[in-house]
């Protein structure tokens, strides 16, 4: 080679100025795509429902996973599979994404679906939801907006 040092340094510094030129230009916007599904009911019936499929009670011998076609009428499915739907939406052409709406996909449809979960009732067809028991609030809870604080001095009346 006979090319002279600083003619080779003055190319590699022309080249350096050209791509860190090129990175420096403003990248174009990604326009946000429209979502894949209209609704968290159109993506359980089309997606959900194809890829998440379990042997479910009480036609199977695994009688761990419940589910119900009428996971609508469930306020902890809406709300559940409502993210899901979201969070799947999102995570779309995003392959680290989407491993991780796999994780949370089984964590949530793990509690749907579980022996103790909220369809477990449904078992050959919707029940309607049960709902935790909670007494009516004692008169000392309502004085105040808050509860009360341990840390509060003792009222001086
Ligand atoms: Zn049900």
């Amino acid at each position: 080679m006979s090319a002279d040092p600083a003619e080779l340094v003055a190319a590699l510094v022309s080249e350096i100025a050209k791509l860190t030129a090129a990175n420096a230009a403003p990248k174009e916007k990604k326009k946000p795509q429209p979502p894949v599904c209209e609704s968290v009911f159109e993506w359980v019936a089309d997606y959900l429902a194809n890829v998440y499929w379990r042997p479910t009670a009480p036609s199977m011998q695994q009688r761990d996973n419940h589910w119900c076609s009428a996971w609508f009428e469930h306020p902890e499915a809406q709300g559940r599979l409502n993210l899901l739907w979201k969070f799947w939406e999102a995570a779309q052409g995003n392959d680290e994404a989407m491993l991780r709406w796999w994780k949370e996909a089984d964590h949530h449809m793990s509690k749907l679906m579980s022996s103790t979960g909220p369809f477990s009732l449904c078992t050959k067809k919707h029940a309607d939801p049960e709902r935790l028991k909670v007494d009516a609030t004692p008169a000392k809870f309502l004085q105040g907006d808050d509860p009360p604080d341990d840390d509060d001095p003792p009222d001086e009346d």
